[in-house]
This record gives structure tokens, sequence and C-alpha cells, in this order.
């Protein structure tokens, strides 16, 4: 397992805290060297980025508010001029307003859907280029068990995780010969920041009675970013939630 990754360049989006910092160090582990982009939380990435130096790999901290094309754009200009073509791109930089259903605003929703897919879209398209020109990639996007059920947040969350089920069908099928590969990894009920301050989030809605861990979708992301036959598919990690 060791170092299956070495010489590829990975981009994680949200990779100050979370899913997205496990998912930077489970794949810097593998040995990628990998660019942790964030946007606010400077000190929580740039510690994330050291862990990763400081166990002999590369690593580059990143700021951009993502949901802006042409700091998309910047962005992967500057992960690319730091450590290489990217190989593997993860989007999961999101974020879930979480209010009463009849509180929810348009601007939640404006700001849910550019936040959670069109920032997908942005990046995705700014880092095809260099990765159709060297034949191999790897596109990882998380959904979330709201695309399938519902989920507790809402309909404007809801929207933008199913919206990345299609962004993955396409890129998968209209990349499928090129050596890039691209799937969605849907959880539910991850310990992180997003479930705190939110009532209606209780293990008991999971089957197995307990919250998911980060290290429980890293592990799916290292197996996604190794597989080269896998694509266009949806990775269900929810403690038995939804089952398909
Ligand atoms: P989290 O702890 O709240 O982390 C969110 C990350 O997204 C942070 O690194 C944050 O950066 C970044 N971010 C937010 N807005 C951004 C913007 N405009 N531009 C760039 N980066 C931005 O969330 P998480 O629980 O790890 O979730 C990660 C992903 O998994 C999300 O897409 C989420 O929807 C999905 N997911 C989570 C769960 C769960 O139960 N936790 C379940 C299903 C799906 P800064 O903090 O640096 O500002």
């Amino acid at each position: 397992m060791m170092n299956r990754l070495s010489g590829r360049v990975a981009l994680v989006t949200g990779a100050s805290r979370g899913i997205g910092r496990a998912i930077a160090l489970t794949l810097a582990d593998a040995g990628a060297d990998v660019a942790i982009a964030y946007r606010r939380g400077a000190d929580e990435a740039c510690a994330v980025a050291d862990g990763i130096k400081a166990r002999g790999g590369k690593a580059e901290a990143l700021s951009a508010d993502l949901s802006n094309p042409q700091e998309a754009a910047d962005m992967v200009k500057k992960a690319t001029d730091a450590l290489g073509t990217i190989s593997i791109l993860v989007n999961n930089a999101g974020v879930n307003p979480s209010r009463p259903l009849d509180q929810i605003t348009a601007s939640d929703w404006d700001e849910t859907i550019r936040v959670n897919l069109s920032s997908a879209f942005y990046v995705t398209q700014a880092v095809l280029p260099a990765m159709r020109a060297q034949g191999w990639g790897r596109l990882i996007m998380l959904s979330s068990v709201a695309a399938q059920l519902g989920g507790v947040i809402g309909p404007h969350y809801a929207a933008s995780k199913a919206g990345i089920l299609g962004l993955v069908h396409s890129y998968a099928s209209l990349l499928a010969k090129e050596g890039i590969t691209c799937n969605a990894i849907a959880p539910a009920l991850i310990e992180t920041n997003m479930l705190k301050g939110n009532y209606r989030i209780k293990p008991d809605l999971i089957p197995m009675g307990r919250f998911g861990q980060p290290d429980e979708i890293s592990s799916v992301a290292l197996l996604l970013a190794q597989n080269g036959y896998i694509t266009g598919q949806t990775i269900n990690a929810n403690g038995g939630w939804y089952m398909n």
C-alpha cells in the first residue's frame, strides 16, 4: 500500500478540516504530493501541510473562494506551479446552511449551489486540460446521502449534492477513453464541524447507531484514487442508511 501514489499530485478542496483534511493526509500517506485548498482556515490548512512535510511529503496550502470561477482557476494554476500537473482532484469543499424549511432563502440556495456544485465544475474544468494531456486522472467528488434520501439540511443542500451526481456521470462518460475516472462518494453523518448546531442530526438516524469518522471516507477516496476500472459510480459510506 505504501507509496502507491508516489509521483502523483493531488488537489483536495476544503482540506483545512473535516473530511477533506482526512483525505489529504491519507493521499499523502500513500505517497501523493498534496495541494491543500481552503478558504478561511489558514492556520488549520498550514498545519495539515506542515504535517505532510514533517512526514517527508510535499504539500502546499492555498486559499481561494472556489465559488468564484476566476479564483478557482487561479488556485489550480498556483497548485500546478508549486507541485506539478494535478492527477487526482478531490472536490470536497462545501457548506450546509441549516435552518427550518420556511426560513431557507434564495441567498441560501445561491450560496449552496455555488459552493457545493458550481465550484466542483470550475475546479474540474481548470484541472482537465493538463490531466487530459497526460492521459491519467482521478476525479473524486463529495456528494451526500442527501442526494438519495433528502437528508437533514434542506432542499438547497440536497439539490447541490444531487447535481454532483450529474457532473460525475457526465465527466465519467466523456472521459472514459482517456484514462480518467470520475466517481462520487456519498457519506452520511460524518463527525465534523458540519454536524454541529443542527438539532435534527442524531446518531440514531443511522442504522449503525453512530456517526462516521473522516477516515471512513478518506479510505474510500484512496480506493478511488488507486483503482482505474471504477468510473461513474457513487460509493455510499453511510452506516447503512441508504442501500442500493
Ligand atoms: P467542514 O468540516 O465544514 O469543511 C468544509 C470545508 O470546505 C472547509 O475546509 C472550508 O474551508 C471549505 N469551504 C467552504 N466554503 C468554501 C469556499 N467558498 N471556497 C473554498 N473552500 C470552502 O465539512 P465536512 O463535513 O468535512 O464536509 C466535506 C464535504 O463532505 C462537503 O462537501 C460536505 O457537503 C460533504 N458531506 C459531509 C457529510 C458530513 O456528515 N459531514 C455528509 C455528506 C457529505 P475553510 O474552513 O478554510 O473556510
